[in-house]
């Protein structure tokens, strides 16, 4: 094909009529930007022929490398039938067969499947699910409509999701026109409230949430975590058995587990979902990111059957859930969903990811007496290291500095996209990706935040 716009003219349109997600367009505007033309592998290839390693994995969604030839050719395949049809009313091959195999992928006792976009709505859908729940179960608990989230959660920009999240640079504001929530501290180990450490702390950092489940459960819908790892916190971890300890409370004071599974799905913490680190099922599963390998646009919401039922009845009863998207169950999505699963099995993804598991580890313990590196912290493929201003005191740079932000530049000269996160840089690469150039991500890394010290 033949290309119509030389890079300039690509950049002087982009510069004149969009709009980027969490950007700053007066600094965008001032900047040549990178115009991402194509992908293979590890790589992506822009307008200008440069090369840069995928250090996001296009934000968390690639899986198996860009133009992977098992999931180009389902969507081509998927193509010579039919791109799109909608769920309402209707069903169509590729959303029953992924169905299928979602569930027998995921925590035993999860047994329903319900389509949609993104994360947020994923989230959104799990939500009114839990409260429409409660309307309707016998006996009918209506009072039990709150939900409790932890602090520093992310789940989505949709108002659900923010209503649940605890960023406060990012839903600001909105909180005049957010629902009411309840947020228990979040297990950070590297800068814990209670000033602990981890095992003689006995995961005290519970307690509030126990306190408040006693007091309020019965007006409690559910309580809403990212498990094993909350990503956009800046990769915090959650000490072993922390989530097992949820899973239980719950249990006990009858709210229900919502798993927001859409950063650490498919693999990205090592196990296909992080909820099996602890033999955990939840409630309620909201999945996305990784779900089509970074393909298309796909969610889903997986549930088990005692929640499905409480909507089944007469027509006339209106106990169905009224909820549904345009592109809900799009088969082209779909399609591309089941090519990335059965790569997972045919290529034993998730056996190899272990060895590269290990080697990112050690290839990271080199890097902790660095000057800046005030943590380091890793589950699975992701990964967090936290720049500071004093290793000792652990003080932190002020935002306005932008450390992050200056390092990621550094990276991006040296062949290397990362996006951080304020002052912590995350490295989240497919699984994919060869040891050789792992190795490279961590010592550009390594180089990058040296040439910023
Ligand atoms: C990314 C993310 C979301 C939101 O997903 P989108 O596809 O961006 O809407 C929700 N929850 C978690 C944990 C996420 O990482």
């Amino acid at each position: 094909m033949k290309r119509q716009y030389t890079h300039k003219q690509l950049a002087t349109l982009d510069h004149q009529v969009l709009w980027h997600p969490f950007t700053q367009m007066k600094e965008w505007v001032e900047e040549d930007p990178i115009i991402i033309e194509r992908g293979k592998g590890s790589y992506l290839i822009d307008t200008q022929g440069r090369r840069y390693m995928d250090g996001t994995s296009s934000i968390w969604v690639n899986i198996h490398g860009h133009q992977h030839p098992k999931i180009d050719k389902a969507i081509r395949r998927q193509l010579k039938h039919v791109a799109h049809t909608t769920m309402l009313g209707l069903s169509n091959p590729p959303a029953i067969q992924l169905a299928k195999k979602l569930i027998d992928l995921s925590p035993p006792g999860l047994s329903r499947v319900f389509y949609s976009d993104d994360g947020s709505t994923a989230v959104e859908v799990a939500l009114k699910m839990a409260i429409q729940y409660w309307a309707q179960v016998k006996p009918a608990q209506p009072q039990k409509r709150t939900f409790i989230h932890l602090s520093q959660a992310y789940h989505g920009d949709t108002v659900g999701g923010m209503s649940l999240s605890g960023v406060e640079l990012f839903h600001k504001p909105f909180y005049a026109v957010l629902f009411q929530a309840h947020e228990v501290p979040s297990p950070h180990c590297y800068r814990c409230p209670l000033e602990l450490t981890y095992p003689s702390c006995q995961i005290d950092c519970l307690s509030p949430l126990e306190d408040l489940l006693r007091r309020n459960h019965e007006e409690i819908a559910g309580i809403i975590i990212e498990p094993m790892v909350q990503a956009v916190a800046g990769i915090i971890p959650s000490p072993s058995g922390y989530l097992k300890r949820i899973r239980g409370l719950c249990t006990k004071f009858n709210v229900l587990l919502i798993a927001d599974e859409v950063a650490t799905g498919f693999g990205r913490t090592g196990r296909m979902f992080a909820c099996e680190h602890e033999d955990v099922t939840p409630d309620l599963m909201a999945i996305s990111k990784g779900l089509t390998g970074g393909y298309m646009p796909l969610a889903a919401t997986l549930t088990n059957e005692k929640i499905y039922q409480a909507f089944l009845g007469d027509y006339h009863e209106w106990k169905t859930f009224f909820h549904g998207h345009s592109y809900t169950g799009n088969p082209l999505g779909c399609a591309a969903a089941l090519a990335n699963l059965e790569i997972f099995e045919e290529e034993h993804v998730l056996g190899k990811l272990k060895k590269k598991i290990k080697l990112l580890s050690a290839l990271l313990k080199d890097m902790k007496k660095e000057a800046l590196i005030g943590d380091i912290r890793q589950c699975g493929f992701m990964v967090g290291i936290e720049l500071v201003k004093d290793t000792k005191t652990k003080n932190p740079f002020p935002l306005t500095e932008r450390m992050g932000y200056r390092v990621a530049k550094e990276c991006q000269k040296r062949g290397l996209l990362i996006r951080p996160i304020g002052n912590v840089l995350v490295l989240l690469p497919p699984f994919s990706v060869t040891t050789k150039e792992l190795k490279e991500m961590v010592k550009i890394l390594q180089r990058s935040i040296r040439e910023i010290h």
